[in-house]
């Protein structure tokens, strides 16, 4: 049984923002409060009251996982240098997270799988299929990357964006990992809003080169969230879960197809009416990744950035932007397209907002 104090750099201790915990307890009816929350987001913005964007980032973010392997686990840091060097983020735009509380990761995870990691029980099997060696840091990565997510979530509900350098964790199930992926941060982040009132319906707009088979399984009977896929058909997983909406796209796709294919689903997951969209910007759909099988050009991939962006500021949806997958055979690229993410973030909704200001 898991209790709150946890061995590794404590990351299930229970340490949800206590300003987050007092807002719950303002108990208004959900419906209202939501309504209210993104009239108030909305309104300040075209009101000039100016606010720093925040993007989450921790060292934590990194696992000791050997040098050699294909998971690049260095991106998070690279990113983070790259965007804070070339002016992109200020210092004070980057906050780090704390771990995702124990009682938010249990409500996407069973207690035995929790249980397991966090002890280092994971059977062999398990960690081949995981295909991350298991540690301490693994571990304490795990929860930090899921805090950033939650925190993430938490901003973008009051000032409409946000965004985690980790995260999008999409192969995680209920009961395991695998594909690198430890635990669901989005899952968690979308049920932790949940029971603390703050949103109903939220849809996932998942563009990682893979299949977010975990994210479609765990939300498969869940009709207020909408999980969307756009994936390789030949890429991993081997057999696909089933998502709210698939859009498997064969090997060689390349930029105009694949921008013309989003454009025309997207519509199909605003129809569901989200209160928030978590938005997995995997770097994988490029034609020089190792794992992908698509191939899509750096600039198309800002251009698909720009695209989902786009559409949940056009609707004043909130919008929380994740990492997820990115091979490149140069990993420079993978930083690249990275940082086009955090770029267009801030082109699509701090601009737009100056120009609503000055209009
Ligand atoms: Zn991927």
């Amino acid at each position: 049984m898991l209790t709150t104090a946890g061995s590794v750099e404590d990351p299930i201790a229970n340490n949800f923002p206590a300003k987050a915990q007092r807002k719950t307890h303002l108990c208004k009816p959900a419906s209202s409060l939501r309504v209210f929350r993104r009239l108030c987001v909305f309104a300040g913005k075209l009101l000039n009251i100016s606010r720093r964007m925040q993007v989450f980032y921790t060292p934590r973010y990194y696992a000791d996982i050997g040098d050699n392997h294909i998971f690049p686990i260095r991106k998070f840091e690279l990113v983070r240098n790259k965007l804070l060097a070339e002016g992109t983020l200020k210092p004070d735009e980057l906050v780090e997270p704390l771990p995702a509380p124990i009682e938010d990761v249990l409500l996407v995870h069973t207690n035995d799988y929790v249980s397991r990691l966090c002890s280092g029980n994971l059977t062999t099997k398990e960690i081949r299929r995981l295909g991350l060696p298991w540690s301490e840091s693994l571990v304490r990565r795990s929860f930090y990357a899921a805090g950033g997510t939650l925190a993430a979530t938490q901003v973008a509900l009051a000032e409409g964006y946000s965004s985690n350098l980790a995260g999008g964790t999409h192969h995680s199930f209920s009961d395991r990992g695998e594909g690198f992926c430890v635990l669901n941060d989005v899952a968690i982040a979308v049920r932790a809003m949940r029971v603390r009132n703050l949103v109903r319906r939220a849809a996932i707009v998942d563009c990682d080169v893979h299949q977010g088979n975990g994210t479609a399984t765990i939300f498969a009977n869940d009709e207020d969230t909408f999980t969307f896929s756009i994936h390789g058909s030949n890429n991993y997983p081997l057999f696909k879960a089933q998502s709210t909406l698939d859009v498997e796209l064969g090997d060689g796709t390349a930029d105009d197809e694949y921008l013309e294919c989003l454009a025309n689903h997207l519509p199909t997951v605003f129809a569901h009416d989200p209160e928030i969209v978590f938005y997995l910007a995997g770097a994988d759909p490029y034609a020089g990744d190792k794992l992908g099988r698509l191939a899509l050009s750096i600039d198309a991939l800002a251009e698909r950035d720009n695209c989902v962006l786009r559409e949940c500021f056009k609707r004043e949806i909130p919008i929380v932007t994740v990492m997820s997958g990115g091979y490149g055979k140069d990993i420079n690229d993978t930083i690249e397209i990275h940082c086009n993410t955090i770029r267009m973030v801030k082109e699509v909704f701090e601009s737009r907002v100056a120009a609503r200001r000055r209009a």
